[in-house]
């Protein structure tokens, strides 16, 4: 069963063209989904329809075998993992991958156990008393993936969070999700203008065009048939 399934996707924005047509895209457990193509194609939007920030006008959103389309962001156990601006300066590390579980009202113990657990895979266990202000950029898109897992969310979201770094900090941030991604074998999707990112980091690539999905595809198969 795939992780998520799009079934003829449509988004209307008041009476121009779609910016999301018709659309189909499953996204098997585990797999790392690129959306790619150029500004304004719909990526954003689609990915808004996947969190449940965005209404869908036609078609069906099924996560985890379940049709979503009427659930709120909260009640569909995804992540969308955003870079630095999303941790909380002030708290520390631990206290930030702490911070959905103690929304949920868990227990200390039961927070303390899923922090450390946590924060081992992630190689944070010897900073969880810094603050977000003192870490390197890989450390906080580690920090704010942490309090992704904590959740145990069925998937990670990512909308364009390299965009704003410098190239030589984008290759290491490029390394490191994939390497991430992998050791978690966590569901994403993750929305790219970029073609190295989409050609390097994904497991398969869907290219969208002025909303209609033009390919779907291995990166291997992009590069031998584009
Ligand atoms: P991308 O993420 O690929 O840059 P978007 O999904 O942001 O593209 O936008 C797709 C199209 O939908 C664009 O034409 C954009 O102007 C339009 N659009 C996006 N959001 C809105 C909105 N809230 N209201 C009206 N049009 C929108
Ligand atoms: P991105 O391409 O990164 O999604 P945009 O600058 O296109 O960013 O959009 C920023 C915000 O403006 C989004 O919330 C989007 O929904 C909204 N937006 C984009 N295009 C339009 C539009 N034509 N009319 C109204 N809102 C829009």
């Amino acid at each position: 069963m795939a992780a998520i399934e799009m079934k003829n996707i449509v988004k209307q924005y008041g009476d121009g063209f779609p910016a999301v047509n018709d659309v189909s895209i499953d996204v098997e457990d585990g797999e790392f989904l690129i959306l790619v193509g150029p500004s304004g194609c719909g990526k954003s939007t689609l990915l808004r329809m996947i969190v449940g920030l965005e209404d869908i006008t036609d078609g069906d959103m099924v996560i985890g075998g379940k049709k979503v389309n009427d659930l709120a962001p909260r009640e569909r156990n995804l992540s969308m993992v955003f870079q630095n601006y999303a941790l909380y300066p002030h708290l520390t590390v631990y206290e930030n991958i702490a911070f959905p579980l103690r929304l949920a009202g868990k227990s200390d113990s039961e927070v303390d156990e899923k922090v450390r657990e946590a924060s081992k895979t992630l190689e944070l266990d010897e900073h969880l008393e810094r603050k977000p202000g003192n870490l390197s950029g890989g450390q906080r898109q580690r920090v704010a993936m942490g309090r992704a897992i904590v959740r145990d969310a069925e998937a990670f979201l990512f909308d364009e969070p390299l965009s704003n770094l410098d190239a030589k900090l984008r290759g290491q941030m490029r390394t490191e999700i994939s390497r991430l991604q992998k050791r978690l074998g966590i569901t994403t999707v993750y929305v790219t203008h970029d073609q190295t990112e989409a050609m390097t980091l994904g497991d398969r690539v869907a290219v969208l065009k002025r909303g209609v999905l033009q390919q779907h595809a291995t990166p291997r198969e992009l590069y031998e048939n584009p």
